[in-house]
């Protein structure tokens, strides 16, 4: 082989690569040479490097040393072979196929029988003894040829499929005989001389060529541009390109070609698995031209190809340890693998394999951590639909869109956002229908049990606003027809089968989890895997249970490696027991806001009213006791963990009435000359606080500082609780957190006040009460002076959503429902920064406030609150960063703990 000038390998023979070679080789290249050297039945080859491919989109040509090392790659395959490609009297064929790192959409299809022209399909019509068969792989090639590498519409080579079908009175291409087929391959070769201006190429070496460029171009198509930006996948990976020489399962009744997975990629079981079909080449098995026969009936089919293809998928389960699919093609009784890779599976099947494993000794426990993820666990643990109810008769699916945000929904059909709102109060569950949606409908999707939109994908508004909210949401159902104004949903009618209207009121189903939807009530049924962590349901117990048994596993290995504790976000004793069964270590945000709401309403209103000092210490004198009691229950619940209490936080007008009501109460009251004092100077109270900005306005410790007494009083009632705990021999751990400090000044001055406090109790109920005082660091200000505020601080708890608005300059409220869905469409995005944290820019700013505190303090407790302490990706950014605990709502604690795990077991 000529060395090329700067030495470097842009061509490597099947017999030269391995599967670790993904970068250089791509998926499908680099699991071919696995094979290969696996020693496994793969028809020769040799694959193109993604480096040659980066030249290629770097410079616009191909490396210059690139055309000789492939000719030295195919004399050394024609050589194996016996024949050259596209020989007239016994062509050599082989495949082109695209291959990157990831699959990819937009990628090029592959093209199958390169080498074929006018003169070497005789030659192969002679070697195989078989005239259609060569007539049948000539039409193939002009047809994927002309679709894929010359851009020819591929409607038109359809069209004149069905027509020859059609003339001869035939519905199925097998019933086309050599005749026929020589024929259309006439046709095809006018619609490309037609569509392009040149004749089909008959030079094989050209049609390779022209092949591979082709591969390398559709790195940059539209389709591939944008699936790599919203995935994050790196523009200059490249692709390789494999040359494959072919093998032919259209050759009669004893040659076919299938797809087979190891295991049942729905449960996991050992298994056959898998579709045949007779008498065909390459997509036909997927593509549905012909009925397939479960893999199952190859044994009767062909006995010995059988055998071998069940000791080749045993060979490779045990050699990638993992389910794998395949593709193989038999060749007059002689089987042929064309690819493998681990396969996709579903949620459920990943934790029962990833066990199964483990039993089988082919994977380690820290393995089989890597094997699962917290998403896959989230959607285990979402209740479904009954399975029974779903597929019987009592219900009609109408419909499938795209799964947008997962979750079981029944309610009533309402088409506008009003309707939802009005019925919703009055108790009605209700689905909010729209073609799509738009930010008027705001008020609506809350109010809805879930939202389906017959428009828009992943990225929609409908989408990113419901999995903001963590509602149910099916999008892009197109089949049906939305018409809101006359408030119906059509299914038109197909196959002679009427259509369905569905009015307003009428009960629909959609499942967020697979996209599907009905006509009619679908009971719900819980999860198998919130039952166990609920403690209803213990592993192993029965058969059904062979899930809940292999999460409980997996969970137990993440508990014993995991360096991150796992608290709750919790506001009451209830939430607080719950988290406590879902294995929460702690809770890491108790919001005290909602013990001003409700009934308590009117007692806080007093204290934002009170003229005097007197007022002002009534008022809060009746507060106190009432957030002792709260404290008291959540303290018990969470006994022997801690509890960080959060003081109070939002701005004020958050507990009056609303600005517009109360102005139309006092306006109607004056024209009754009827003056009603408290009203009057509610509604000043009301403008005086009422902000533009209220998010950056009068909150957090602010609240604290403006308002004497208010934190003295919280704090009172945090150490009194604690206190009483103490005299019924429990063990409070009460932490006490100033929210929104932005300068040391304000944690000082709280701080104080909130250390005199506490020894006033310690001293009068004589107890070591050990509360800490910390703050939250959720404005960039703190971030950036993380070591002064460290000085007064015992911990710090990042407020990554506050943060996350505060660094971007936008509120959540506003940005998601109106240009979201722009920036994630264009990929400025991958993903909502308020889903996983933006590690650049907010991340970055944790990492150096945590570095900065603990340079002050090295005890310094650090933590996270955020939303994102739930989020597998930006749980294992915090363990990286080295914070000792997450915080995140009861429901997403099993998810934290097993990422935690996860990202421990990866070693970093
Ligand atoms: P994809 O990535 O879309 O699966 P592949 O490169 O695997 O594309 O090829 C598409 C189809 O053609 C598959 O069914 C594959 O098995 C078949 N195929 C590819 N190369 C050959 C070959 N050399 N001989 C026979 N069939 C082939
Ligand atoms: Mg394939
Ligand atoms: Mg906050």
């Amino acid at each position: 082989m000529p060395e090329t000038q700067d030495q470097q390998k842009f061509v490597y023979d099947f017999t030269e690569g391995n599967k670790d070679l993904k970068d250089l080789l791509g998926g499908k290249g680099a699991n071919l040479a696995e094979m290969t050297n696996l020693g496994l039945p793969v028809p020769p080859g040799f694959t193109i490097t993604t480096e040659a491919c980066k030249v290629y989109l770097d410079s616009g040509a191909e490396p210059p040393a690139l055309r000789d090392e492939v000719s030295a790659h195919l004399d050394a395959l024609e050589a194996k072979m016996g024949k050259k490609l596209g020989q007239a009297d016994d062509p050599l064929l082989v495949s082109v196929r695209s291959g990157a790192k990831f699959s990819m959409p937009g990628m090029m299809d592959t093209v199958l029988n390169i080498g074929l022209s006018d003169q070497s399909v005789a030659g192969l019509a002679a070697q195989a003894g078989d005239d259609r068969f060569a007539w049948d792989s000539y039409r193939r090639l002009i047809q994927m040829f002309g679709k894929t590498v010359l851009g020819v519409d591929g409607d038109l080579f359809e069209e004149a499929i069905e027509q020859a079908k059609h003339a001869k009175g035939v519905t199925v291409d097998v019933d086309l005989d050599a005749a026929d087929l020589k024929k259309l391959v006439g046709e095809f070769k006018d619609i490309v001389a037609k569509e392009t201006g040149r004749g089909f190429p008959q030079e094989p070496r050209e049609q390779m060529d022209l092949a591979v460029r082709a591969v390398f171009d559709s790195w940059n198509g539209d389709r591939a541009k944008l699936y790599r930006r919203q995935e994050r996948i790196p523009h200059d990976l490249g692709t390789a390109v494999n040359i494959c020489s072919m093998v032919f399962g259209n050759l009669g009744p004893d040659s076919g070609t299938g797809v087979a997975f190891t295991r049942d990629p729905a449960s996991g079981h050992q298994g056959v698995y898998g579709d045949y079909l007779q008498n065909a080449q390459g997509e036909d098995v997927v593509a549905g031209i012909r009925n397939t026969v479960p893999l199952a009936d190859l044994e009767q089919i062909d006995q010995r190809s059988y055998d071998q293809l069940m000791q080749i998928m045993e060979t490779l389960e045990t050699h990638y340890k993992d389910l794998c699919d395949i593709e193989f093609t038999i060749e007059r009784g002689k089987l042929w693998m064309l690819q493998t890779r681990v396969g996709k599976r579903t949620a459920g099947a990943a934790f029962r394999i990833a066990t199964q494993l483990v039993d089988q000794g082919l994977i380690d426990e820290a393995e089989a951590l890597r094997r699962v993820n917290g998403a896959q666990l989230a959607q285990l643990m979402f209740p479904r639909f009954d399975h029974e109810v779903a597929s019987g008769d009592t219900v009609q699916k109408i419909g499938r869109g795209i799964a947008a945000s997962p979750g079981a929904a029944v309610g009533k059909a309402v088409f506008d956002s009003y309707t939802a709102v009005k019925w919703s109060r009055s108790g009605e569950k209700v689905i909010l229908i729209r073609r799509e949606t738009n930010p008027d409908d705001l008020d609506g999707m809350i109010a809805a049990e879930g939202i389906l939109t017959s428009r828009g994908g992943k990225t929609s508004h409908a989408a990113v606003v419901a999995r903001g909210m963590g509602k149910t949401c099916v999008c892009g159902a197109e089949e049906l027809e939305v018409d809101t104004k006359r408030r119906r949903m059509t299914v038109p009618g197909r196959d002679g089968k009427d259509g369905i209207v569905i009015e307003e009121g009428d009960v629909v189903s959609i499942d967020g989890s697979s996209g599907k939807v009905y006509l009619g009530e679908v009971p719900v049924v819980p999860s198998p895997v919130v039952e166990y962590f609920e403690g209803r349901m213990h592993a192993g117990a029965d058969e059904a249970d062979e899930l809940v048994g292999a999460v409980h596993r997996i969970m137990a290995y993440a508990d014993r490696v995991r360096r991150l504790r796992v608290r709750a976000n919790a506001d009451n004793a209830e939430d607080a027991a719950r988290a406590r069964r879902f294995g929460a270590q702690g809770i890491g945000l108790c919001r005290t806001e909602h013990m001003f709401l409700g009934e308590r309403r009117e007692k806080v209103e007093r204290l934002i009213l009170a003229h005097t000092e007197e007022e002002r210490d009534t008022a809060l004198g009746e507060l106190l006791p009432l957030q002792k009691n709260d404290f008291v229950e959540l303290f018990e619940a969470m006994d022997g963990l801690p509890v960080t209490v959060r003081l109070l936080d939002p701005p004020l007008h958050e507990f009056l009435p609303d600005i517009t009501e109360l102005s139309v109460r006092v306006a109607l009251a004056e024209s009754r000359k009827d003056h009603n004092e408290n009203d009057l100077r509610l509604l000043q109270a009301v403008h005086r606080l009422h902000e533009q900005n209220p998010m950056l306005g009068l909150r957090g410790v602010r609240l604290g500082l403006v308002i004497p007494g208010l934190f003295a009083m919280q704090v009172r009632a945090i150490a009194e609780a604690a206190a009483e705990r103490l005299g019924a021999k429990g063990d409070p751990r009460a932490e006490i957190m100033i929210p929104l400090v932005g300068t040391v000044q304000e944690l000082e001055i709280v701080r104080e006040e909130a250390e005199r406090v506490i020894a006033e109790v310690e001293q009068a109920r004589g107890v070591d009460l050990k509360l800490t005082l910390g703050t939250m660091i959720e404005l960039p200000r703190a971030a950036l002076t993380a070591a002064q505020i460290a000085e007064s601080a015992d911990f710090f708890s990042f407020g990554t959503n506050d943060l996350t608005q505060t660094v971007w300059g936008f509120s959540r409220d506003d940005v998601e429902a109106s240009f979201f869905t722009a920036y994630l469409e264009k990929g400025i995005f991958g993903v909502s920064p308020f889903e996983t944290i933006d590690k650049d820019g907010v991340g970055s700013l944790v990492r150096a406030a945590a570095q900065a505190g603990r340079a002050t303090r090295p005890d310094l407790k650090l933590g996270v609150c955020g939303e994102h302490g739930g989020d597998p990706e930006s749980v294992h950014f915090f363990h990286e960063v080295g914070l000792d605990y997450v915080s995140c709502s009861p429901f997403r604690i099993p998810v934290a703990r097993l990422e935690a795990g996860r990202a421990a077991a990866n070693g970093r």
